[in-house]
């Protein structure tokens, strides 16, 4: 049976004049990793700092673990947060890191230090207790940083964009290894980011926020095929947003004609199509290809038609189509959601 986690009811949180979350509710599950994703200002940190109790709601109520915490301090929530520059104490060696937060709090120093090296053998860290901080790769100091808050037990992990220090190359496989750890140890997390690419990566759900609000929630499966509005769209992958209208059981836009489930909708409407799901009729007609190009794993073209231009992503064939050929552009019945009505 799954618990709530973390509850968010109606927050606000402002800041003078600004208002950095404005009146969000959702809830968390036991176990799940849920991010926070949107473009930068639109809140997400705000709202990490106000489960960890860095920052009190202006108005509404935070719940963790079925308790109203919503006016008390971070030191008495039992949440754990890993920063994106990891904060690890430079002068103290690995087991040193990983055992201060225990041994603060009042255990026993050897238990806490064995508990350490147990979590450190976990990550793949064992052997590396009594190197400083220096002495490790910065994916190995971001799982220290994960150690380090896992020993304490805590409710809830918060990771506010763990990804930004770390290579280019390498972030891949951390996002990955965070996401393995949250899973073997069952962690409820969650995580902030502004890469919709490591949100679809990482998540069981994922929290769409714009202006301090919540766009959208979902799966990244859900996020992806039924974005629920054009923010969400283009936030989420490349979309392509064409504008019509609903009339009689159809989405119709100059020279396209798509069946619509829904035969009660009338009027202005925009869909969205994933460019993939866009096929290309070099036997067809409607659409002219502006250009193909060739990114190794598969074509892109651009190809336009009476309703605007289309980024089509195609897989690679022997013979790709050339610009200049006429084409039909092919939409299946599953392949668009509408993203606004009148
Ligand atoms: P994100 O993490 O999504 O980039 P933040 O949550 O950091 O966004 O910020 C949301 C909004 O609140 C921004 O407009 C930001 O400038 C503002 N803000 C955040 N923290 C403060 C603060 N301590 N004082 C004043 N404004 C703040
Ligand atoms: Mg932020």
């Amino acid at each position: 049976m799954s618990e709530t986690a973390i509850e968010f009811v109606d927050v606000v949180k402002r800041y003078g004049m600004v208002t950095a979350v404005d009146r969000i509710s959702f809830s968390i599950q036991r176990g799940e990793m849920v991010t926070f994703l949107g473009p930068s200002g639109c809140g997400k940190t705000t709202s990490l700092r106000l489960i960890a109790g860095l920052e009190l709601p202006s108005e509404g109520s935070v719940r963790i673990a079925g308790q109203d915490v919503s006016t008390r301090a971070a030191s008495e929530r039992n949440v754990g947060m890993v920063f994106q520059s990891y904060a690890l104490f430079p002068h103290m060696s690995v087991i040193e890191n990983v055992a201060y937060g225990p041994t603060i709090r009042g255990d026993d120093k050897k238990a806490a230090a064995e508990r350490g090296q147990e979590i450190l053998a976990m990550l793949g860290l064992d052997g590396l207790g009594k190197r400083l901080p220096s002495e490790l790769s910065g994916g190995q100091q971001q799982r220290v940083a994960v150690a380090r808050a896992i020993v304490q037990q805590p409710d809830v992990l918060l990771f506010d964009e763990p990804l930004s220090n770390v290579d280019a190359k390498l972030r891949r496989r951390v996002r990955e290894e965070i996401r393995d750890l949250q899973r073997k140890f069952n962690l409820t997390a969650v995580y902030v980011t502004h890469d919709q690419e490591e949100a679809l990566a990482v998540s069981d759900r994922i929290v769409v926020m714009n202006q301090g609000r919540i766009a959208q929630i979902g799966t990244p499966d859900q996020l992806y095929n039924r974005p629920n509005s054009r923010f969400v769209a283009d936030f989420i992958g490349d979309a392509n947003l064409i504008s019509g209208r609903l009339e009689n059981g159809r989405f119709v836009a100059e020279g396209l004609t798509l069946p619509f489930a829904d035969p009660g909708q009338e009027g202005a409407a925009t869909i969205s199509v994933r460019p993939e799901r866009i096929g290309l009729d070099p036997a067809g007609h409607g659409g002219t290809v502006q250009s193909a190009t060739y990114l190794g794993s598969r074509y892109e073209y651009m190809v336009s038609a009476g309703y605007g231009s289309l980024l089509v992503s195609a897989p690679i064939t022997s013979t790709p189509i050339a610009p200049g050929a006429q084409v039909g552009i092919v939409i299946p019945e599953d392949g668009f959601t509408l993203v606004e009505s009148s």
